[in-house]
């Protein structure tokens, strides 16, 4: 049964006994910058670009980029923001990039793999991001969607460090990349999971499927194994490991992520308040105890847990 969280939310991402976990804003316009900073956000863990531009008609120029995104950050002026280059194609089309017939598009030319023909649209997108971040005064880092290999991830850094980005990381949500998560990162400044679409690859459901969406809920313990692979290689290479998917949000879970090694979990807004209280409630050692045992006594889910259900049953 859930429980409310006695502690409050000072914006200061910590345990009971002091261990830091950063808590960040996932944002996609202005209005939701506006709204994580007003709720304490300790910086930006991902600027999901592409909602600038699900209408867009033409490419917008670079111009056009930098004023987008510096309105963006400018509420962030002095914090960490991630900033994810495009991830066009499959739940997110843009009108611009027409992606042509695919049979599937979850498993197409999505995300990075866009940039892989068209370099120049990257370039221009990571210039247009650089000088935003420079107007506006944040400490910025790049992110790119959708890696799948050590190689994938290479090509990205080195074209964000050729933009002057200092800064580069990749999101691990394809499983073939959690698995390999150590020789990505000795290739990036740091990883950010993102469990909605790790989930969806790893059980071979769809993410905007109702009707498989047991299969999708982030206490799967498959999930969470994969996830604690990646944050422990992370712990390895001594570099950030965040979790940016829908997981970062649900207080029950943060303990188990922080037990896992997780350096960062970003949401939006008004989800802070609940995951930072749930944090504040418990020590490393317990979240190390609930991690051992995600789903057992410890965990966020006590008791016994029916199967997850990939279809509704009447009753
Ligand atoms: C994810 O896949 O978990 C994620 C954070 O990115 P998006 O939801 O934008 O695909
Ligand atoms: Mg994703």
């Amino acid at each position: 049964s859930a429980r409310t969280p006695k502690a409050t939310w000072d914006g200061v991402g910590r345990l009971a006994d002091g261990h830091r976990v950063k808590l960040l804003a996932n944002v996609g316009s202005a209005a939701d910058a506006v709204a994580a900073a007003s709720a304490g956000a300790e910086g930006i863990g991902l600027f999901r670009t592409e909602f600038c531009y699900l209408s867009a008609a033409s490419e917008p120029t670079e111009a056009e980029q930098r004023a987008a995104y510096a309105a963006v950050l400018a509420p962030f002026a002095g914090k960490p923001v991630v900033v994810r280059t495009l991830d066009a194609g499959s739940d997110k089309p843009l009108a611009f990039l027409p992606m042509g017939e695919e049979p599937n598009p979850a498993l197409g030319v999505r995300g990075l793999r866009v940039a892989f023909d068209r370099p120049e649209l990257l370039d221009r997108q990571l210039s247009a991001i650089a000088s935003a971040a420079a107007d506006t005064g944040v400490e910025l880092s790049v992110m790119a969607p959708m890696v799948a290999t050590a190689e994938e991830a290479a090509w990205f850094a080195s074209r964000a460090r050729a933009a002057g980005i200092a800064r580069a990381g990749v999101m691990i949500e394809i499983p073939a990349a959690a698995l390999c998560a150590a020789s990505i990162l000795a290739e990036v400044d740091f990883v950010s999971l993102g469990t909605n679409d790790l989930a969806q690859y790893v059980f071979a459901a769809d993410r905007q499927l109702g009707a498989v969406a047991a299969l999708n809920d982030p206490h799967q313990p498959a999930l969470l194994r994969l996830v604690g692979m990646v944050a422990s290689a992370g712990a390895e290479a001594g570099k950030p490991v965040g979790v940016c998917g829908e997981a970062a949000a649900d207080p029950s879970l943060a303990p188990i992520l922080t037990g896992l090694s997780v350096t960062s979990l970003s949401m939006n807004a008004v989800a802070l308040a609940g995951v930072g209280a749930a944090l504040r409630e418990v020590d490393l050692e317990t979240c190390r105890a609930a991690a051992a045992d995600p789903n057992g006594d410890t965990g966020a889910r006590s008791g016994n847990r029916a199967p997850a259900r990939v279809s509704p049953l009447p009753g």
